[in-house]
């Protein structure tokens, strides 16, 4: 399988190039050049596979020569032997046709762990395959950093440095990524704000000399494999309900259009997915490019919600460019107007096209806490804000009576504490595994908010670099 970009002038790659490239050298993001059907036959046949040996199965026409069918099997079921659930991606029936999947019971309690699992083996196996070290950077002011320290803790090819805001980020999110104990990962906290953090972040990228001395690297939300992890779940959760022979649709809560479109792919695959129902927060610009074909940046507001709280959902250029016909020169004047202006917007022809698929809610912090609330009276179920601005959007949205929709519950209730708690009178327990978290050991150095400070720590801890 290659791999093309969504702007049109970048190389065309293989699998492995893609993983470890991340973004396109021409901006754009690596979409399939095809995807491939799949038959009635065998979406019959992955209904009695495991959840590891159907993401193998879904997987591997995509991977296509990068990994032996042996490698890709191990490299599954390693990503998600560490679960809580035996089922990985359970399936709760909260309403005759609604259902709930639970996708946190990976060692962050995020949806995140679902792909990132993965994805931190994927490049283990084909950096060793190279012989080839790599350092990746990252910022967070939360989720990403704990699941991409989780990813990657132990990988033989790989060192981690993760930059948080010191005293900005929750205790239970800091502890998540400094109780972890593993000699390649490295947790900075910058006396500064996540800004500050995503700044030294997108220095360290511009320093071509630094870059290439530590070989660094990203594991953001635009890398494909992170995208085709996630495929699978759709189809796990389809496969349950009653597909290929009966239509499914799903309720997503979206920040950066990631997950979604993870959805949309499956769809493309021939999935009966009848529709994806996009969830927002306050940060509604997602909702109001359904309602209008008008994509406009906002400022960001702080939410309860805060892994959707973004200004610009980076996948939903992927969207697009199936939407404008997979034309590269036409997603690439839209993404300019958007740089420049704040804004682009689409035809009639292409929002109705969208719309056929996608329909969006949007839920202030009140809703939210409101939707926790009914949903606790009704089912005895606890939702974190995020999946429960799914659930709601599912109740909202939903089209056709008898085809069931699966809202995608993506965090543990216990990760937003607090607001839960608020919402609806319990506070929710951590799993057992993490019962000790607050009793943890924790390794952080301070550092200032200074590039050259940062890049000379991160220069003398890589491996890449020789540092150790
Ligand atoms: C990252 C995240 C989201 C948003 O996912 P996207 O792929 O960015 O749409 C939703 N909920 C939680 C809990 C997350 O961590």
């Amino acid at each position: 399988m290659r791999y093309i970009s969504t702007r049109g002038e970048a190389p065309v790659l293989s699998f492995d190039e893609v993983l470890l490239a991340g973004l396109a050298s021409d901006g754009g993001l690596y979409v399939p050049q095809a995807v491939p059907v799949v038959d009635v036959a065998t979406w019959d046949a992955w209904r009695t596979l495991s959840y590891a040996d159907l993401a193998a199965a879904v997987m591997k026409p995509f991977v296509g020569g990068a990994l032996t069918d042996a490698e890709l099997s191990e490299i599954t079921h390693a990503a998600y032997a560490g679960f809580d659930h035996a089922a990985v991606a359970p399936l709760k029936q909260f309403d005759t046709d609604l259902w709930v999947m639970e996708l946190f019971h990976g060692p962050t309690l995020a949806f995140k762990d679902m792909a990132m699992q993965v994805l931190g083996r994927l490049f283990d196996n084909l950096l060793a395959k190279r012989q080839k070290r790599i350092t990746i950077v990252g910022a967070t002011s939360g989720d990403t950093g704990s699941a991409a320290i989780e990813a990657c803790r132990d990988r033989e090819a790989i060192d981690v440095f993760i930059l948080h805001p010191a005293g900005r980020v929750s205790e239970v999110q800091r502890r998540q990524m400094t109780t972890v104990s593993a000699q390649n990962v490295f947790n900075i906290a910058i006396k500064g704000t996540f800004d500050d953090c995503q700044d030294l972040v997108k220095s360290m990228f511009a320093d071509g000399n630094f870059r290439d001395r530590v070989s660094l690297s990203a594991v953001n939300s635009i890398n494909w494999a992170r995208v085709l992890a996630q495929v699978v779940y759709y189809v796990w959760a389809a496969l349950r309900l009653g597909a290929p022979d009966r239509a499914v649709g799903f309720s997503v809560p979206t920040g950066n259009f990631g997950n979604i479109f993870a959805g949309y792919v499956a769809k493309t695959m021939g999935l009966p997915i009848e529709q994806l129902i996009v969830g927002s927060n306050r940060n509604d610009i997602l909702t109001r490019f359904f309602a209008s074909g008008e994509m406009a940046m906002s400022e960001v507001f702080p939410t309860i919600s805060p892994s959707m709280d973004i200004q610009i959902s980076s996948n939903f250029e992927r969207l697009l460019f199936d939407m404008l016909g997979r034309d590269g020169t036409a997603v690439r004047g839209a993404m300019n107007r958007f740089r420049q202006s704040g804004r682009f917007e689409v035809s009639p022809e292409v929002l109705a096209r969208s719309r056929a698929v996608f329909s969006a809610l949007s839920l202030d912090d009140a809703k939210t806490k409101a939707a926790i609330k009914a949903e606790y009276k009704a089912t005895g179920e606890i939702l974190d804000p995020h999946s429960a601005i799914g659930v709601a959007a599912a109740r909202a949205r939903a089209k056709t009576p008898g085809v069931p929709v699966v809202a995608l519950a993506t965090a543990h209730p216990a990760k937003f504490g607090q607001a839960v708690e608020e919402a609806c009178g319990v506070a929710p327990k951590l799993p057992p595994r993490l019962a000790d978290l607050m009793d943890r050991p924790e390794r952080l150095t301070i550092l200032p908010n200074d590039l050259k400070t940062v890049e000379d720590y991160v220069l003398a801890r890589s491996r890449a670099a020789g540092g150790r």
